[in-house]
């Protein structure tokens, strides 16, 4: 691995699904670039995912755009990228909020040029910032592949936690689940665990 690939910047990903129904780059239909990179519904078609900071970061921009919907910008705190969240159908942020990582600030929508719940998330970068809508035309174009910076979070300190988690990831034969059925393996742990508190009350 060079130098530069390991000052790269590291963000989470922004949101729970890892669903990707679009993804950054040309278009394979149409002639508009992809500026960034789109995350479907956990629940194909049902808005209301939480979204999160990726870092540390301070929201520069919030307003509604007929193409992006409800839109925050934020700048990272921690490197010159900044990000975009758009199609959001609640904000739960303003602007001037320093907020760190994984935080949740808002949720994921319908909202502006779109035909189903997603994410649309842009990373770019602040280096080509006297462009930063107007990318790809030329050289200088500020987006960047979101993909390229997303690490999943690292597992939990605590080696109880992680087990328990790892527990919740396989089928009985010890292999990996599929992406959903982890998702509806947590739910089941909220409700045991409700379940559970109950009995010793
Ligand atoms: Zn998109």
């Amino acid at each position: 691995m060079s130098v530069i690939e390991k000052s790269k910047p590291e963000i989470i990903f922004p949101c729970d699904s890892r669903r990707i129904t679009s993804d950054y780059g040309p278009r394979t239909s149409g002639d508009k670039f992809h500026d960034g990179v789109d995350f479907g519904a956990i629940k194909q078609g049902v808005s209301g995912d939480p979204v999160y900071s990726v870092s540390k970061m301070k929201i520069v921009s919030q307003y509604f755009s007929k193409t992006y919907g409800n839109l925050i910008i934020a700048d990272s705190l921690e490197s010159n990228l900044s990000y975009v969240y758009g199609h959001l159908s609640e904000v739960f942020v303003v602007v001037g909020t320093i907020i760190n990582a994984d935080k949740t600030i808002g949720l994921m929508g319908n909202t502006g040029k779109s035909t189903g719940p997603h994410l649309h998330f842009e990373v770019r970068d602040r280096h080509y910032s006297s462009s930063f809508w107007n990318s790809h035309d030329g050289e200088f174009y500020s987006s960047q592949d979101p993909m390229d910076y997303i690490v999943e979070k690292a597992a939990p300190d605590c080696t109880m936690c992680r087990e328990l988690l790892i527990s919740y990831m396989k089928n009985i034969d010890g292999e990996l689940l599929k992406l959903d059925d982890i998702h509806t393996n947590l739910a089941h742990i909220m409700t045991d665990f409700e379940s559970f508190i109950k009995t010793l009350k």
